[in-house]
């Protein structure tokens, strides 16, 4: 049975996810944070963003993320897609700590061999799904998605593209909305 959510129709699927992000990962973000704190000043010290507050960053499921996890480093809003309730749960928590890394590490916007070194020593997966064996899962599903997609959404400035099967908001809208990595403006390309 579908049901309804700030007027959204939600199916029942959605429904355990929307509620298993709300009561079991939500309440441990302050915690999290300051593990993810802790473990990266003990790799780089001099590297570490201090906030007054641990309460600082959210979380929140969204069917249209096509990774596991990503953040808006503007709002420290973690989005979670499907793919990351195929993880378990010690995968969901490294994928929320990387996430988090790439505000409280300084200078973590990209993948670098030496930030995803730093990340390894300190304990922290280095790419949002860095599970080996899920790997190659995550990149069939991906490429899946993309070729079902009917809509590319592509920045700008920074050129990251996303896929939509839907003509959803930001497809219909996508003057409302900036890229999520760099904040540039984005434009939709009908595939
Ligand atoms: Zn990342
Ligand atoms: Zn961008």
């Amino acid at each position: 049975m579908a049901t309804f959510r700030n007027g959204k129709l939600v199916n029942p699927v959605m429904e355990q996810r929307i509620r298993e992000v709300e009561e079991v990962w939500a309440p441990q973000l302050p915690d999290i944070h300051k593990e993810v704190e802790e473990r990266l000043r003990r790799v780089v010290p001099n590297r570490v963003r201090n906030f007054k507050t641990y309460h600082l960053f959210e979380i929140e499921y969204d069917e249209n993320i096509q990774y596991a996890g990503q953040i808006n480093k503007l709002t420290y809003k973690i989005k979670v897609g499907p793919l990351f309730f195929r993880e378990t749960d010690e995968n969901k928590k490294q994928t929320i700590m990387h996430e988090m890394a790439h505000v409280i590490l300084i200078g973590f916007s990209k993948h670098t061999k030496g930030n995803r070194e730093i990340l390894r020593r300190a304990g922290i997966h280095a790419i949002a799904n860095d599970a080996p064996e899920l790997n190659e899962i995550y990149q069939q599903q991906k490429d899946n998605y993309i070729r079902r997609s009917n809509y590319a959404i592509k920045c700008i400035n920074c050129g990251a593209t996303s896929y939509r099967i839907q003509k959803s908001k930001v497809v219909q809208y996508p003057e409302r909305f900036r890229c999520s990595k760099c904040g540039g403006k984005l434009v939709v390309i009908s595939r």
